[in-house]
């Protein structure tokens, strides 16, 4: 049968949290595997210490496993084969600190040490662009103008004066560590004289004070392509800000909103846009001109069109910005009341009016059936 936690820590049940953890700060240092280099036998002792830890040390968790026992606690999914390496050692930087130095604790714990020589990629650039409706259908190109940090060109990025280089620093020896007595621990920390880098500038750069970089205005010509929406993104690979130590540069990344149109509406692709049509032409049928944004083009409307009736030109969108086929225009017809009639006008109106049958609105018979009671004397 399997230790249980606390006796993997060699502590009682009624255990303090104070001894609890001070039985594994020791547990946990003595069997580290880089105090013991090729022991199994210690990994897996680290991997059961971390692990008891972790449920003795959490007031949930050690609750559960007094209430459910060894066994069947770690047959549940609370803790059982989660032990990994990895985990113990999350455990373990939590427990003495987890940031920076602690990772040093007994040289290259962990393997990711962080290096402070190496190459740092620039930053990524954002710059919102606000075009016109027409640039989003015909596609513009502008010239923007973003600052941005360049490497300088005084120093070419090193932060030196003409003339002179970078100096080992003294505090480190060039190492870029430093080490910092804590308790019975020596812990490594990056150098605080020089930031890690192992070296100093001895005379910085008059133009950068040193810091290699610049702020520097930069224009560039963007291309839009036809069918750019809100929100679309454009990306312009390594136009943002310098790279340091020769790391990569960033990119400029430019986010473009479309003004409204005045006309049309636009639905991914496709288009609306209202038309208002006289109501002879919507009763008769007629030919009209339809704006769109390739230009006018003609429209047959069919005779007893109604308001709101919506009619769509195929392919009279907006053009599709990855290729594809464009979208298409839809036309919601609007029926023009007739507005500042003549007299005599209304006179051929009113004859005409004398003419109409049930028949001929259809809609209005068909909405008195349907409102049937709504429609009997008002008593009130
Ligand atoms: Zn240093
Ligand atoms: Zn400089």
């Amino acid at each position: 049968m399997a230790q249980t936690y606390y006796e993997v820590l060699g502590v009682e049940k009624n255990a303090s949290a104070d001894e609890i953890k001070k039985a594994y700060r020791k547990l946990a240092i003595k069997y580290h595997p880089d105090k013991n280099p090729g022991n199994k036998e210690a990994e897996e002792k680290f991997k059961e210490v971390s692990l008891a830890y972790e449920v003795l040390s959490n007031p949930d968790k050690r609750r559960q496993y007094d209430q459910f026992g060894h066994d069947a606690y770690t047959s549940s999914s609370h803790g059982g084969g989660g032990a990994d390496f990895r985990h113990a050692q999350d455990i373990f930087s939590q427990f003495f600190g987890g940031a920076g130095g602690f990772e040093d604790l007994f040289g290259a714990f962990g393997g990711g040490r962080r290096n402070y020589n190496g190459p740092v990629d620039g930053n990524d650039l954002r710059y919102d662009l606000e075009i016109d409706f027409e640039d989003a259908v015909y596609g513009a190109d502008r010239e923007i103008t973003i600052p941005r940090m360049e490497n300088c060109p005084e120093c070419s990025g090193s932060g030196c004066e003409k003339g002179t280089s970078k100096k080992r620093c003294t505090r480190c020896g060039g190492t870029g560590q430093q080490t910092i007595a804590q308790g019975f621990f020596s812990m490594r920390q990056p150098c605080s004289a020089c930031g890690g880098t192992g070296e100093v500038i001895e005379k910085p750069c008059h133009h950068c004070r040193g810091r290699g970089q610049v702020r520097k205005e930069r224009s560039f010509q963007l291309h839009i392509q036809p069918g750019v929406d809100n929100g679309t993104r454009l990306r312009v690979p390594g136009k943002g800000e310098a790279g340091i130590r020769g790391g990569q540069p960033g990119d400029l990344y430019v986010f473009i909103s479309v003004r409204e149109s005045e006309i049309f509406d636009r639905n991914g692709n496709d288009l609306l846009c209202e038309l208002p049509v006289s109501f002879v032409c919507c009763t008769l049928g007629g030919v009209v001109d339809v704006p769109t944004i390739s230009g006018k083009t003609k429209m047959r409307i069919p005779a007893g069109t109604q308001s709101g009736s919506i009619l769509r030109l195929k392919g009279k969108g907006m053009p599709s910005l990855r290729g594809g086929s464009r979208g298409d225009l839809h036309v919601r017809i609007v029926v023009e009341t007739p507005a500042h009639l003549s007299k005599e006008q209304q006179k051929l109106l009113e004859a005409f009016a004398e003419t109409l049958t049930e028949q001929n609105h259809p809609r209005q018979k068909n909405y008195t059936e349907k409102a049937g009671n709504f429609l009997r004397e008002d008593k009130e």
